[in-house]
Formats: C-alpha cells, sequence, structure tokens
C-alpha cells in the first residue's frame, strides 16, 4: 500500500502514520520525494484497511500497489534508482560497460584482458572465479585463487570488478575479494543466496533465469531488496526458447519492461543471449536502443583457447571496435558513454 501526503507535510505527519503501520505488524517506508512525502506499508494489506488512512487530514490518497513484488516496483520510488560499483554509476546518465572474460584462467590471461577491455573504455571488470558449468567434466574456475588473481589484477588497473558467487559460503570471500557480486541465471531462484545478498552491503547484479519470467526476476530482485540491500542491478542476458541457432534467445522486450515497472537499473548481456561472438556488437548496439542503463560483455585475449564460453567471447579487436560504434548509439539514446 502507498499513502501519499498532501503537499506541505512534514516528518511529523508521516511519522503517526509511520508508527501505526508498525504497531499492526506491517513494515513501514519512509519515502520523501522531491515534491511529496510517500509512505509504503509492506505487509498484509487487509488489516491497513482498519486504520482508515483516508480520513486523515495529512493523507490526500492510499493506493494498493497491485504488483506482487513492492519495493522494486515504480510505486514505490518513481525515479531512477543509480547503483554505484564503486565510482562507476549504473542507472543514471551515462551507459556503464562491463567486460573481462568468462571466467580468470591465470594471471596472465586475466591482466591481458583487463589491460585491453580497460583501453576500450569499459568501466567495469568481469570475470568468474566460481563457475557454474553445465558437465561437471568442464573447468569449475580457481575459486579462490581467481579472486586473489581478480584483486590484484583490479588494483593494478584501477578498476572495479563483478563476479559470480554461487553459494552462501562464498559471500564473504567474494566480498572481500571483489566490488559487486553476481547470481548467475542458474541461481536466480536461490533464495537463500537472494536472501544472505540482502543483507550484504555490495551491489548486487541480479541476472534473468533461463526460464524465468520478467516478474519472477523482480520477485528476485525484491527478496535482495526486502532485506536492506537497495543496490541491485538487474541484467537480461536470454532466455531459453525453442530456438536453437543461437544459444538463448535475448529479450529485448525485457528492458523497456523493466524499466517501466522498476527503478532499478537494467543491463544486458549480448554475450550469453547469442552465444556468437560475431553478433554480440549488433544485441549490444540494440540494447542501448531500447533504453539499457549497461552492458556486460565477454572478451577474452585468445577466443579460441578459452576454457569457457570461448565461442561467444570477443577479440580485444572486436570489442575495440564495438565501443567506438557504441559511442554513436549512446549519443542517439541521448545517453552519455
Ligand atoms: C557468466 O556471466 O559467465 C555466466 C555464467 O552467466 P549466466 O549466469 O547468465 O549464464
Ligand atoms: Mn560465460
Amino acid at each position: 500500500m502507498i499513502i501519499i501526503l498532501r503537499k506541505g507535510s512534514v516528518k511529523e505527519d508521516a511519522q503517526v502514520i509511520l508508527d501505526k503501520i508498525e504497531n499492526i505488524g506491517l513494515k513501514p517506508l519512509f519515502l520523501p520525494g522531491v515534491e511529496r512525502i510517500v509512505i509504503g506499508a509492506i505487509g498484509d494489506e487487509r488489516l491497513l484497511e482498519t486504520l482508515g488512512f483516508d480520513n486523515f487530514p495529512q493523507v490526500e490518497e492510499v493506493k494498493p500497489v497491485l504488483s506482487p513484488y513492492k519495493l522494486v516496483s515504480r510505486d514505490f520510488h518513481a525515479e531512477n534508482t543509480i547503483v554505484k560499483i564503486r565510482d562507476v554509476s549504473i542507472g543514471g546518465h551515462d551507459i556503464a560497460v562491463m567486460a573481462g572474460p568468462c571466467a580468470i584462467e591465470g594471471e596472465e590471461q586475466f591482466l591481458q584482458a583487463a589491460k585491453e577491455v580497460k583501453k576500450a573504455g569499459a568501466k567495469i571488470l568481469r570475470g568468474g572465479a566460481f563457475k557454474p558449468r553445465t558437465s561437471p567434466y568442464s573447468f569449475q574456475g580457481l575459486g579462490i585463487l581467481g579472486l586473489k588473481i581478480m584483486n590484484e589484477v583490479a588494483k593494478e588497473v584501477n578498476m572495479p570488478t563483478v563476479t559470480e558467487v554461487l553459494e552462501v559460503a562464498d559471500i564473504d570471500a567474494v566480498a572481500k575479494y571483489a566490488d559487486a557480486f553476481q547470481v548467475g541465471a542458474r541461481n536466480m531462484q536461490n533464495f537463500r543466496l537472494l536472501k544472505e545478498l540482502g543483507q550484504q552491503k555490495k551491489p548486487v547484479l541480479l541476472k534473468r533465469g533461463l526460464s524465468a519470467t520478467l516478474q519472477d526476476l523482480l520477485l528476485a530482485a525484491e527478496y535482495i531488496v526486502a532485506e536492506g540491500n537497495q543496490k541491485v542491478i538487474l541484467c537480461e542476458r536470454g532466455i531459453r526458447t525453442f530456438e536453437t541457432a543461437t544459444r538463448n534467445t535475448l529479450d529485448l522486450n525485457a528492458v523497456p519492461y523493466l524499466k517501466m515497472k522498476s527503478h532499478l537499473p537494467v543491463v544486458v548481456d549480448p554475450s550469453h543471449g547469442t552465444g556468437i561472438r560475431s553478433i554480440v556488437a549488433p544485441m549490444a548496439y540494440a540494447a542501448l536502443a531500447c533504453g539499457a542503463d549497461g552492458l556486460i560483455i565477454e572478451v577474452h585475449p585468445e577466443p579460441k583457447n578459452a576454457l569457457s564460453d570461448g565461442a561467444q567471447s570477443q577479440t580485444p579487436e572486436q570489442f575495440q571496435h564495438m565501443m567506438e560504434r557504441l559511442k554513436d548509439f549512446a549519443q542517439a539514446a541521448k545517453r552519455g558513454f
């Protein structure tokens, strides 16, 4: 439920209502806006009706939030949320590009990839230390050693980092060595993991599940925000469809839809969305055209020799070229780059 106070109402007017919401066992939210104070109440809305807020003099309107997700919805928070990964903003005017190899394979490979993506203009460094592979026989990532390499390389190139956290037990290690958590597609509905990440201070890049609806994705984000961590970035990375020519079907509908329904930033991963290196760039351009706040791109110094996702990893040259062209698309979308 949203309770909108009249113009000119002050904190004390809100406090009376916040206390009443708390007293009946619901979660009160104080949401001061530029023009008006808005109050949220999370929980069983039927209880609220007994309080008759419509009749309070300071109340202009009482509105139910019809969507099943509340805190991540635009009804609760009209302005865009900007999430910062260290000093890089995502969700503001500028497009943020995260790039790096699928997996951290060793110091030399990761440093080389980091230098290349930085040179081309990427703002955030990606790379997996814990890899969720379809086959148990595929390279599973370097684990803690990978995190340490990430940390060292990040210092050397001075870039913030994002890396996947596969399970609750690894949260502390990832928080120690990286600047943002990535929740992979396969873990989007690992609710225990989401709740624990909700207790963390660092931002969370939440990737859409392989067969998750947009409502599922927003509810997964709600799990994190409801625990207190508002720094969530949504990521469209393609879904399973009947089409097998591409690895996944990049659902660009998701971008304007998520931006319409939620205040959270939205980024697109055309690498996993396509699975084919040569068509990553056109889908990245398309992502900016439909309103994405950023991109996450796999780049490998030698994709042929990559231990994971080589077929979709761009060469440094391809990445450089794409970044050049992205400037024009960003400009057309009236965004900074
Ligand atoms: C990745 O980013 O390398 C990855 C495993 O992504 P996803 O979870 O989207 O498959
Ligand atoms: Mn990958």
